[in-house]
């Protein structure tokens, strides 16, 4: 079996915001990377002139999304079908049993979803923080849905940073900050997050803002940072990757070939 990673976000393009290059770098590495995306992003922007009717904006985002999965060579791409800017409304149960099933499926050591407060405060990116905790203690525990395939330990789950790479400029001090526990060098797939950034092109005005036209964009799209949720403790602060200290020799050997793909 691979060693996998799974994503847990709210909207298409959140991927790409928070961690395009943490997962080229780990599809590099061999690890399979899963995403799971609740809504559909209906009720955002159809861009600025406007791309497509706010009615088929549910279908364009979509397209944008699974475009940016082609280009990152996401393993695969799991769309919940929950309402953009209601995903706090999903049925917990209903929503429970979806993200079990996946856990279950994909056997994750590492989930990586927002942090309780959203990363940015965003309801749905709280909601969506909330289920994946609440999914991926019951898919340890094989009372819950035991249709749903054995039970699945994840052995850490990270969340979304609360200082992103843009809201720092020093790179030297971003590791200073609490919260700040992994900060991976993606240099290597600067471009390739440029260009999954670039397939959301009805959110290409915050795209534009936050990474291609600052002036310090090869640094904004060279690091990407997350804090660690729960699981073992680090033994070094800030990490550089996101499977540091759990404990294998799979995981020293993974973690080689990662570090060698990244220039380190
Ligand atoms: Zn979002």
């Amino acid at each position: 079996m691979r060693n996998s990673l799974l994503l847990c976000f709210a909207h298409p393009g959140d991927e790409s915001f928070f961690a395009a290059g943490t997962i080229c770098q780990y599809r590099a590495a061999g690890f399979d990377v899963v995403l799971c995306c609740g809504t559909r992003g209906e009720r955002g922007t159809p861009g600025n002139p406007a791309l497509c009717t706010i009615e088929d904006l549910a279908v364009t985002r979509e397209q944008e999304l699974r475009d940016a999965c082609a280009i990152l060579g996401v393993t695969a791409l799991e769309i919940l079908p929950y309402q953009d800017q209601q995903l706090s409304q999903a049925p917990p149960a209903d929503i429970r049993l979806s993200l079990v099933r996946l856990i279950r499926r994909y056997r994750p050591e590492v989930v990586i979803t927002f942090d309780p407060n959203g990363g940015n405060g965003h309801p749905d990116h709280i909601a969506i923080s909330r289920f994946a905790s609440d999914a991926v203690v019951a898919a340890a525990d094989e009372r819950y849905m035991r249709d749903t395939g054995a039970p699945w330990t994840v052995a850490r789950m990270a969340w979304v940073c609360p200082v992103a790479p843009w809201q720092e400029t020093n790179r030297a001090a971003l590791g200073k900050h609490p919260g700040v526990d992994f900060i991976l060098n993606v240099e290597n797939w600067r471009e390739t997050k440029a260009q999954a950034l670039l397939a959301h092109r009805t959110q290409s005005e915050n795209i534009q803002r936050l990474f291609l036209q600052r002036s310090n964009a090869d640094m904004v799209l060279g690091i990407e940072t997350f804090r660690l949720g729960w699981g073992l403790p680090l033994k070094r602060l800030p990490a550089d990757d996101l499977f540091q200290d759990l404990g294998t020799n799979y995981f020293v050997a993974r973690r080689k070939r990662v570090r060698k793909l990244a220039g380190g």
